[in-house]
């Protein structure tokens, strides 16, 4: 962290030197196209959501590719360069991005245009954390209901950038929030296709909170709300008591997560003389890659919600 708040000093000195001769929207300063804001977020699921939101204005660059755990992600020098240069900074916060709270602390005291999205979600749409060193759940992108406020904070964000384009900006929300609602919908109905004994969903870390509160699921994770904790041989015979007690049909491993804890749980049931099969990949803290039906956060939430429904069918 040393490290880091150094390279910080020293950027900061570089901003402050640079500055002088750059204006926000015209300054290009990363390279990028002439007359876009340079805006930086740091997971995939909101890279996308301010290309949604941000369209034409703003060039948005992600730190985290697909696949990424933020929970463990540090930023390197270069990441905290990007940051220190750019228009705006996005980042979910309530601690997702937990070995980074210092650099968005440092950022913010720069006086740099950050926006955490939590900070649009009301407190009581919060779900606590088992976790005792953060207070919230952080995977608020698993509630569509909460996305939208979400999107929501991103937007008043933007406007706040390019006041110019404030009109184009409530019209992209707008847009934005119309699929968001199409995508609430699809998922509900695809749950009706589940009986509700089979609406249970296990999985490799404590992610999925917020969608088995929204959607009607009993979820358990391997892993406590964070990766950086290890999941211990008796949380992995209790899960597998409760696997072979409700007869569970699948369960599922993540993007973002190693799957060796999940098979480790699928061996214990298989001790015990049942099978549970593994269902497929969850995308959980990222997006799917370029290519896949996956890479945009509807396009992804289809995909775990068809894997989860086709799996416990
Ligand atoms: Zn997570």
């Amino acid at each position: 962290m040393k490290k880091v708040l150094s390279s910080i000093l020293v950027l900061s000195i570089i901003a402050i030197f640079v500055s002088g001769c750059t204006s926000s929207k015209d300054a290009s300063n990363t390279g990028d196209k002439k007359g876009k804001y340079n805006v930086i977020t740091t997971t995939t699921m909101l890279s996308d959501m301010t290309k949604s939101i941000g369209g034409d204005f703003v060039e948005v660059k992600g730190l985290m590719g697909p696949g990424v755990d933020p929970h463990l992600y540090k930023a390197s020098a270069g990441d905290v360069s990007l940051m220190q240069k750019a228009d705006m900074v996005v980042y979910n916060g309530l601690h997702l991005e937990g070995k980074m709270g210092e650099v968005f602390e440092q950022l913010d005291g720069g006086g740099k245009l950050i926006v955490s999205v939590a900070n649009g979600i009301k407190e009581e749409k919060l779900l606590n954390s088992q976790d005792a060193s953060i207070s919230h759940d952080p995977h608020i992108w698993f509630d569509v209901n909460i996305w939208k406020d979400a999107s929501i904070e991103l937007a008043k964000g933007l406007k706040k950038l390019d006041k110019e384009h404030e009109k184009e900006y409530d019209e992209n929300l707008k847009n934005y929030l119309v699929e968001l609602d199409e995508l609430d919908a699809y998922i509900k109905e695809r749950t009706l296709e589940l009986p509700k004994e089979n609406r249970v969903l296990i999985t490799a870390h404590d992610a999925f909170n917020y969608f088995g509160r929204a959607y009607g699921y009993d979820v358990r994770g391997l892993q406590g709300i964070s990766t950086a904790s290890e999941a211990g041989t008796s949380d992995v015979r209790e899960l597998a008591n409760f696997i072979v007690e409700r007869k569970i049909k699948a369960v599922f491993i993540e993007s973002s997560v190693p799957k060796k804890n999940i098979e480790a749980l699928q061996e214990a049931v298989k001790a015990k003389g049942f099978d549970v099969k593994i269902g497929g990949e969850l995308y959980s803290d990222s997006i799917g890659d370029k290519g896949s039906k996956a890479e945009t956060y509807i396009g992804t939430f289809k995909s775990n919600i068809d894997t989860i429904v086709d799996a416990l069918k």
